[in-house]
């Protein structure tokens, strides 16, 4: 038998860090079963699906590295099926046409909740008379379908994860499948697919547990077999809240776009309710593959630490080699207006690549690549505090002034030559190697901290370099 799994999103939103570990662990056990994985968009809530979140799920799914053998699906390209189905269930008796109206329901539901009665729906039109019906048609009533739960006896669901979760029958109500403009219900669409696609295990989260129950009866009617259920642990902030907005951007694309890389999210999100053992923390999507099981998935909570995010993003970054380092930076820079679009000339890209180089050690996110280089692109933008701090300083003029004169006599302009020249000078001039080069620092970056200093000024170039000393000469 060939595994089969799915990843189920409902496009109303980017894809968030709940949704992308749901179709990691779809992924990871597609990929170490040798099975299959189909996407299927879930595109029922009409009011609330967009284009632009299924394509920003579809990016950010590419983006991880998550390959899907089938898909994307529409269930919107399938409404056919699933009226065809609940046709079929009203005529073996397990659904019927409720004709009831929206505000009926709901008056009952206060009235039943006010009598302290269950709020599930009373089942009126399970016993109308041909009359009755003919006349509610007559009235230009348009009918749901309604599933035609059990009312005795519990539903067992096996949990892969979770284990026995027992299910009281009288608990379920008659869940509507079908509304009246043909557009199914989740838990019918969902169940209708996950038979026709010959889905083995859905893998999803937790929350979607107490629509399982349901679910096995629609198989149960429709003649199926369920599939293996497996349901993930909730996700939780540091603060032990479930992960939300609150916590801060939750969004995939948005750790992209401030520099995550996708072999830090892969690794980090395969980690919040898997573990190998209770020491290894480092894996590649191709170790994950090859140890991934669902009897490693834990029933407790995860606990997002975005402490342990960055500091797996740094390590990731320092595996980079430096080539490949400067091309991911390459969009950054793109992004912050400092390099053009098009083809990269050799020479800017050696330039591009000794950048990332002496940022390498110091980058969390390859976002902050911009405010370390920017100054390398565009004339320095001084920042008041360091002139106040540095260039104000006693001795900083004439230090800059010698440093000009000096360096504008090497020839050789490579750092080490560079670190020499200016540790000499210090000596000459009798001060501490620092009060030359904090100085020296401030007048080609505008600020006290920057990317060490003899390769940033090999980097800046000679003529750049003395221009911006001189010039930080007039400030000081
Ligand atoms: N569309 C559902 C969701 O996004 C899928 C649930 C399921 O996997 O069955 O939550």
């Amino acid at each position: 038998m060939t595994i089969r799994v799915r990843f189920a999103p409902s496009p109303t939103g980017y894809l968030h860090v709940g949704g992308a570990r749901t179709a990691l662990y779809n992924w990871l056990f597609a990929r170490h079963e040798g099975g299959e994985l189909i996407l299927r968009i879930e595109d029922t809530d009409r009011a609330r699906s967009t284009e632009d979140a299924i394509r920003a799920i579809i990016d950010s799914m590419t983006w991880l590295g998550l390959d899907c053998d089938e898909g994307p699906y529409r269930q919107m390209d399938r409404l056919d099926l699933y009226a065809a189905k609940a046709t079929g269930l009203v005529e073996t008796g397990r659904a019927y046409l409720c004709y009831c109206e929206p505000e009926e329901l709901e008056a009952r539901r206060r009235a039943a909740a006010a009598a302290g009665g269950s709020p599930r729906y009373y089942r009126r039109c399970r016993a109308l008379t041909p009359a009755e019906e003919a006349d509610y048609i007559a009235g230009g009533r348009r009918p749901t379908t309604r599933f035609i739960s059990r009312d005795e006896g519990e539903t067992i669901v096996d949990d892969l994860i979770r284990g026995r979760v027992v299910f009281d029958n009288a608990e379920l109500d008659d869940l509507i499948i079908m509304r009246p403009d043909g557009i199914p219900t989740y838990n019918f669409a969902a169940v209708v697919d996950d038979i026709e696609m010959g889905m083995t295990h859905v893998i999803r989260g937790e929350d979607h547990l107490p629509n399982t129950p349901r679910q096995m009866q629609i198989y149960e009617a429709l003649g199926a077999e369920p599939p293996a259920f497996a349901h993930l642990s909730m996700i939780l902030g540091a603060d032990k809240a479930p992960l939300s907005k609150r916590h801060g951007a939750t969004s995939i694309e948005a750790f992209r776009d401030v520099g995550y890389l996708p072999e830090t999210m892969v690794n980090f999100l395969a980690l919040l309710g898997w573990a190998w053992d209770d020491k290894t923390t480092l894996f590649s999507p191709a170790d994950l593959k090859d140890r991934f099981s669902l009897d490693k998935v834990t029933r407790s909570p995860a606990v997002f630490d975005t402490a342990k995010l960055d500091w797996m993003n740094g390590h990731y970054i320092r595996q980079l080699t430096v080539a490949e380092l400067a091309q991911r930076l390459i969009p950054f820079w793109r992004g912050a207006g400092l390099l053009p679009d098009g083809e990269i000339a050799a020479a800017e890209l050696r330039r591009l690549e000794a950048m990332a180089a002496v940022c390498r050690e110091r980058l969390v996110k390859l976002g902050e690549i911009v405010a370390l280089t920017d100054f390398f692109f565009k004339d320095v933008d001084y920042d008041p505090a360091a002139v106040d701090k540095v260039l104000h300083k006693e001795g900083a003029a004439a230090a800059l002034e010698a440093a000009a004169a000096k360096l504008a006599q090497i020839d050789d302009w490579t750092h080490d030559v560079l670190d020499t020249a200016l540790r000499a000078l210090a000596d000459e001039l009798g001060q501490k190697p620092g009060k030359v080069f904090q100085p020296i620092r401030v007048a080609i970056s505008g600020r006290t901290v920057s990317p060490p200093l003899f390769e940033s000024l090999e980097i800046l170039g000679k003529e750049t370099s003395v221009d911006r000393i001189k010039k930080a000469r007039e400030l000081a």
